[in-house]
């Protein structure tokens, strides 16, 4: 990471040529956008482009990376090419595009006017057109560039280039010679994902000098980050529901579970809430889906089929019902929430039998991939255990130097209670092994609390030397050191239901390594980390924020886009507090451009003066 940062800074445009470059794309940004000044690293990317130099920007989700594109192709000569792995994705940017102004147009297998859209290009009438990487290698699309000047070639998800990355697209790798045909014209490489062995063959594989890449951290304050333990899904995920009103996304482990979640979720909070997986007939999928994205409170539960290509900026919380795959599928997962920077919440519910499935798979995996899926494994034991910091972890996961706290997890809210769990645990493992290694907590649990039955009897189970040795507030612990030894991989569950010793075990019963777990919080205190009111800055009640929604559904409607398309929820909220009488005062606020004050204006102001 030092590596790659030093480069970033020894490369970055001097300050006045900065700024020189920056007033006129500054002036743009206000006219087209109606933002009041660029975010994070977007002006250093967007300087590099008018400057004409090939980029390789890594910027987490919600950092804005479109406009870097958006802004150089409005402003510079030529259209702007862009390359995008998925058609969702493109008609989504195209909406928001022309909602702003900018002229864009899509050359899909899903559009049918393809000729109109040649010859736009052709007369030089686009500022952006949106491509699927298969045509980069298609000679007639070739010949179609030479017929009009190209400003620059935007490739987004350029992950996908690499085999290092998650997600290799063979089709990525024929944009290296379409683009070396057109020598002159800049090259600007996006991506949220790309460790350094990534980010250094995207810029081997596109032709981008090292000098090229800029990297922002991977940092979302918006979102709070929540780890519990699993006790009740269905309840703790209407608590959700109602602390957090707004767009939501579930993910559940298996096709049958996330039915059932939907199910009683819908029933328990009379919301609409849809199940989303791949079992589904794709009418119905793709139903769900565009349901979804034009919804202000819909909830989607899904497996891992969902989410890619989904651009929804007011995402207000993203729920795991189980343990994801990785650190990495995680962040991902959790990055669907907020892009447009209002708050928004990522819950994980962990339960102790889905590390002890995923720990049972690595054992079916070739011997060569279960070493890196252990430690993915491990990492993420970390993430449930700690009582520190997620954010930090999470950061430092991905190579990052945070701060020790963040203020905005759970942990960090409302600081957990650490215990020594050492003596118990080797309590726990020891009962498991003078069992045998073949019964389940249930009776490790009343061996050691001394609870005789029929079966602890017959075994003889009453005459060992941890019969009876846990009482008092201990004997509630041990379901959590349960939990804890079996995230961590030291008590393993079997095919048979039994648990068996594994990994740390024998160092932990030697006294080696001693075991800390986090006091788990009462039932009735399940708003840790999380409460009403938190999760939306909306002025909840608020008549003309109402009236102002409401407007906004009507015109999201007539024009067939999500309402997010027409503005945000905190231009919405501008709008209601700051009461703006004409259009100029209007235009002044963050979010409203040229063209949308145009299209909208009027009506927004006719409905604050109503109200
Ligand atoms: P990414 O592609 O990096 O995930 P997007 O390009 O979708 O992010 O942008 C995320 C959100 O941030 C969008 O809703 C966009 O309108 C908003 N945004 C981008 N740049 C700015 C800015 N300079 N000021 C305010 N909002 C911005
Ligand atoms: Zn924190």
């Amino acid at each position: 990471m030092a590596r790659f940062m030093d480069a970033v800074t020894a490369h970055e445009p001097s300050e006045t040529s900065v700024d020189d470059g920056l007033d006129a794309a500054r002036g743009r940004l206000r006219e087209l956008f109606g933002f009041a000044d660029f975010r994070g690293r977007q002006a250093a990317v967007v300087a590099r482009v008018l400057n004409g130099a090939s980029t390789l920007a890594v910027m987490p989700t919600g950092a804005g990376k479109s406009l870097t594109y958006q802004l150089p192709a409005a402003m510079m000569e030529g259209t702007c090419i862009v390359i995008s792995p998925l058609i969702a994705l493109m008609h989504d940017q195209l909406r928001s595009a022309r909602a702003n102004g900018i002229r864009a147009a899509t050359l899909t297998s899903a559009d049918s006017d393809w000729r109109a859209t040649m010859d736009a290009y052709r007369n030089g009438e686009l500022d952006l057109l949106y491509v699927a990487p298969e045509r980069a290698s298609q000679t007639s699309f070739c010949d179609l560039l030479t017929a009009s000047p190209i400003s620059l070639f935007a490739i987004d998800e350029a992950h996908c280039v690499s085999e290092w990355g998650h997600d290799f697209r063979p089709d990525y790798r024929q944009l290296r010679p379409l683009m070396d045909r057109f020598d002159d014209v800049p090259r600007l490489a996006l991506t949220a994902t790309a460790d350094e062995h990534t980010r250094a063959d995207i810029l081997n594989q596109l032709g981008i000098p090292e000098g090229g890449l800029i990297v922002a951290g991977f940092d979302r304050p918006n979102i709070r980050y929540n780890v519990r333990h699993r006790d009740n899904p269905v309840r703790q995920l209407t608590q959700l529901m109602a602390d957090t009103p707004g767009p939501g996304i579930i993910y559940a482990p298996t096709r049958k579970k996330v039915e059932d979640i939907a199910d009683k979720l819908a029933a328990a909070t009379g919301r609409d809430v849809l199940p989303y997986h791949a079992g589904l007939e794709p009418h119905i999928r793709a139903e769900h889906q565009a349901r979804f994205v034009a919804s202000e409170d819909m909830v989607m539960v899904a497996t891992i089929a969902f989410g890619m290509g989904i651009d929804k900026p007011d995402v207000r919380f993203v729920a795991h019902a189980g343990v994801p795959k990785s650190i990495e599928a995680y962040y991902q997962e959790t990055g669907r929430a907020g892009r447009d920077g209002d708050p928004a919440q990522a819950v994980m519910l962990w339960g102790a039998a889905d590390f002890a499935t995923a720990r049972q798979r690595l054992g079916e995996l070739p011997e060569d991939r279960r070493e890196g899926d252990r430690k993915r494994l491990d990492a993420l034991a970390m993430l449930v255990e700690t009582p520190e910091c997620r954010r930090s972890l999470l950061l430092k996961h991905f190579g990052e130097d945070p701060p020790r706290t963040c203020g905005n997890c759970d942990n960090c809210l409302d600081s957990p209670d650490v215990i020594d769990a050492t003596e118990l645990s080797r309590k726990l493992l020891s009962a498991a092994y003078r069992t045998g290694q073949s019964f389940g907590f249930g009776h490790l649990q009343k061996v050691l609390t001394g609870s005789s039955d029929a079966r602890i009897e017959q075994r003889g189970h009453d005459r060992l030397s941890v019969f009876g040795i846990v009482s008092g507030e201990d004997a509630a612990l041990l379901r959590p050191v349960s939990q804890a030894l079996q995230a961590r991989g030291a008590l393993i569950a079997t095919e048979h239901g039994g648990l068996a010793l594994g990994g740390e075990a024998p160092a932990i019963l030697k006294g080696e390594k001693p075991v800390a777990i986090v006091r788990p919080p009462k039932r009735s205190a399940s708003r840790r980390g999380s409460g009403r009111g938190d999760s939306t800055p909306n002025p909840v009640g608020d008549p003309l924020f109402d009236a102002l929604r409401e407007l906004r559904r009507e015109l999201a409607l007539e024009g067939q886009v999500p309402p997010y398309v027409i503005f945000h929820d905190a231009v919405l909220r501008a709008m209601a507090s700051l009461r703006p009488r004409s259009l100029d005062e209007l235009a002044n606020l963050n979010g409203v451009g040229a063209k949308k004050l145009e299209a909208y204006g009027a009506r927004f102001l006719d409905c604050i003066r109503r109200h």
